[in-house]
């Protein structure tokens, strides 16, 4: 008879756990998930889908006003707020219910409840307790609002895609991804929108042209940017709507209040105190290159364990997991050159290092940047821009950061990051024969 219930016991079924779940059960494991709020995790549920699909529909307001020119009658087309929220809903359950599915037919045991780690070998859920030979924590993270008198009334990312009403008027506080992403969410649909960052310029740690582009180009399609901006109390008022107070004395009237400054790891009540598992400062899971704490049988990935905080990331670290079970060999992650977007509008997608990082890591560089109005646009008239940079170690010629602000640019930044990887140079790039007409084409032509 097997020691254990269990050979791995997950904890989480997020875009880590669950494909760590899936992956070691096909290896022949045998595996259990435990999960107490949604199958998928953050990324199905609050995160990645439904934000992008809420980008698609905020992207409609200009599509309908760009289409004039090409000789389509305005149809006086109006927004309606719930039926792109429970449109939304039921796209979500119905990925709940495939990510059910293929646990189930994975040969994953899902346990619906609220995990906590008894002792090395054991997990408790709902009083009923589970013993495994390891224990992986893939319990992800939660938005963090700073404590502000007030902060009660603001909302987070958690709760923005199930509004009862669509806001007026809303402020966005913050100025990293998720800022940036639901200011132009908000401006799109129709909403009077602030955001508030309390730098000068948000987006911190992307290329610095970058980030002058978006403030731009967010300006230009109404977003009110107010940087050096702290918000110090939110009140509310008798019809209901907020007062914003700011450090500078300033005030503004809302109607929503959304807090994106950053996520905290859910490690709390999952017993890792009382094991003696070691946290960082910042309270995310101290691990090794093999995903191990210091108590050796359990083991910890994704958000959970700290930045980058994306699901291929999770996803890559889980497979890199069951293949180190697998084969007890160290299967190393490269964390250099991940590309990421912003699904602000228009788009970032970045991969490789900013001209600030290359020119304070000494590499001497060549820049080669673009700047362009998109080919739609020369018809419809919008004054939208689009920004292409490659940054070159010129000591090399090997391309070492790729940088666009514009339509689609997650999609286009993909296959530059396979080009990075690859170790392409300048004049691999010059080499290339581009594709016309298309903006892509344009970081090859770059001289
Ligand atoms: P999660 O997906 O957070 O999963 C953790 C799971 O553990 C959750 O389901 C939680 O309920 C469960 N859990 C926690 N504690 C327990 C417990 N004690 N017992 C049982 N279950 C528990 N990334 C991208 O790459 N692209 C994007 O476009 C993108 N957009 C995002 C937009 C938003 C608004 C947010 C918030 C995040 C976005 N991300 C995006 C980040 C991405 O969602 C995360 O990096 C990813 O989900 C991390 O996966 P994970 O498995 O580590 O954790
Ligand atoms: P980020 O860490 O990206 O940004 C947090 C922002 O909040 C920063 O601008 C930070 O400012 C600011 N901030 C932090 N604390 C305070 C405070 N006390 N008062 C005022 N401002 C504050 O977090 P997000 O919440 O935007 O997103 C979390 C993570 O989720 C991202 O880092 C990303 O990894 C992931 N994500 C990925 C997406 C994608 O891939 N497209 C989309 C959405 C999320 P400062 O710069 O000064 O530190």
């Amino acid at each position: 008879m097997a020691e254990y219930d269990f050979d791995l016991f997950v904890i989480g079924a997020g875009s880590g756990g669950v494909r760590a779940a899936r992956m070691s059960a096909a290896a022949g494991m045998r595996v259990a998930v435990a999960e107490d709020r949604y199958m998928g995790g953050t990324c199905v549920n609050v995160g990645c889908v439904p934000k992008k699909l809420f980008v698609y529909a905020s992207a409609y307001s200009e599509a309908f006003e760009d289409a004039v020119a090409y000789g389509w009658q305005n149809q006086g087309a109006e927004f309606h707020w719930k039926t792109l929220r429970e449109n939304n809903a039921s796209e979500i359950s119905r990925l709940n219910g495939i990510y059910r599915n293929l646990l189930a037919n994975a040969g994953v045991t899902v346990i619906d409840g609220r995990a906590n780690i008894e002792d090395p070998h054991s997990v408790v859920v709902d009083g009923k307790s589970y013993s495994a030979e390891r224990i992986l924590v893939a319990t992800g993270g939660w938005p963090h609002i700073p404590d502000i008198p007030g902060r009660e009334l603001a909302i987070t990312s958690n709760e923005v895609f199930s509004m009862d009403e669509f806001p007026r008027r809303v402020l966005v506080v913050g100025g990293g991804y998720i800022a940036v992403e639901f200011a132009g969410i908000f401006a799109g649909l129709g909403a009077e929108t602030h955001l508030s960052y309390r730098r000068d310029l948000f987006l911190r740690g992307f290329d610095r042209d970058v980030r002058k582009f978006v403030r731009d180009e967010m300006g230009k399609k109404g977003a009110q940017l107010h940087f050096n901006h702290q918000v110090e109390a939110i009140e509310q008022q008798g019809d209901g709507s907020l007062l914003v107070r700011a450090e500078d004395g300033s005030t503004l009237t809302v109607d929503t209040v959304l807090y994106a400054t950053g996520r905290v790891p859910n490690t709390k009540g999952l017993g890792l105190e009382k094991l003696g598992v070691v946290l960082h400062r910042d309270g995310t899971i101290s691990v090794d290159d093999n995903f191990r704490t210091n108590v050796h049988s359990i083991y910890a990935l994704g958000d959970v364990t700290g930045e980058p905080q994306l699901t291929p990331v999770a996803l890559a670290e889980a497979m890199a997991l069951v293949k180190h079970l697998q084969t007890g060999q160290l299967t190393e992650i490269d964390y250099n050159n991940i590309p990421t977007a912003v699904f602000c509008q228009p788009n970032i997608g970045t991969v490789g290092l900013s001209e600030e990082e290359a020119r304070d890591s000494g590499i001497p560089v060549q820049i080669f940047k673009s700047e362009f109005r998109p080919m739609r646009h020369t018809v419809s008239g919008r004054d939208e821009r689009t920004l292409m940079k490659l940054v070159v170690d010129s000591s090399s010629d090997k391309v070492i950061g790729v940088h666009m602000v514009g339509p689609d640019a997650g999609e286009i930044i993909q296959g530059m990051a396979v080009a990075l990887k690859a170790g392409a140079t300048k004049k691999t790039f010059d080499q290339t024969i581009g594709i016309h007409p298309t903006a892509a084409e344009e970081f090859v032509t770059m001289r």
